[in-house]
């Protein structure tokens, strides 16, 4: 097993339309091994998720978290449906785009269709943050990044976050506190972020 180098924004990977992989690679053991890399990766940089183009390799693959008593979970060429107009509203972050987080609004319920890392069919019905989840890994698939889809004015340095807080934040009760509030008191996990909200 191996930590793969992350590419960062501006990495033509990242902005390419990864290639499906066929179910007789899924069951390889070079692939086997290319997923075990991509999870320890996930796992070292405490990600929510990972998509492969992130670590230079234009397959549609991505390992997320999806249920923590479930634990990390492969989908090979997975498809995305909204299954609502409801929106959830999230602070997201990417680890291809160090050091940023903002707001992006996303559908708040999905169903995905994917292949598992044993090349069997598998469906999810998704709410909320792993609706999310589910989403921005996706996205990487098609060569999207979060900052593509952000509200522009809510894009912020991490450490600015963590000293004056959000700046959209409608109680601005942080934004009152001001510098004084230790740097990293928002707890922000990179790939995806944080939930603020669902919205009918
Ligand atoms: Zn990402």
């Amino acid at each position: 097993m191996a930590i793969l180098k992350v590419a960062q924004m501006g990495h033509p990977v990242l902005r390419r339309v990864a290639e499906p992989v066929p179910v007789e690679v899924v069951r390889t053991p070079a692939f086997q091994a290319f997923v075990d890399d991509l999870l320890e990766t996930m796992e070292a940089h405490d990600g929510a998720g990972l998509a492969a183009p992130q670590v230079h390799v234009s397959q549609r693959v991505v390992v997320l978290v999806l249920d923590p008593a479930v634990g990390p979970e492969v989908l090979v060429n997975p498809v995305i449906r909204p299954l609502t107009p409801s929106i959830a509203r999230t602070l997201e972050g990417c680890l291809s785009v160090e050091g940023l987080r903002g707001v992006v609004e996303r559908p708040a319920h999905v169903r995905v269709d994917a292949l598992d890392r044993t090349g069997h069919p598998k469906a999810y019905e998704l709410r909320g943050f792993p609706a999310v989840v589910v989403q921005h890994e996706c996205d990487h698939l098609d060569g999207v990044l979060y900052v593509d889809r952000v509200e522009p004015r809510t894009l912020a340095f991490l450490d600015e976050l963590a000293r004056w807080g959000r700046l959209d934040d409608p109680s601005g009760e942080r934004n009152a506190r001001g510098p004084d509030m230790a740097p990293g008191v928002i707890p922000i996990p990179p790939d995806v972020g944080v939930l603020l909200g669902l919205e009918a």
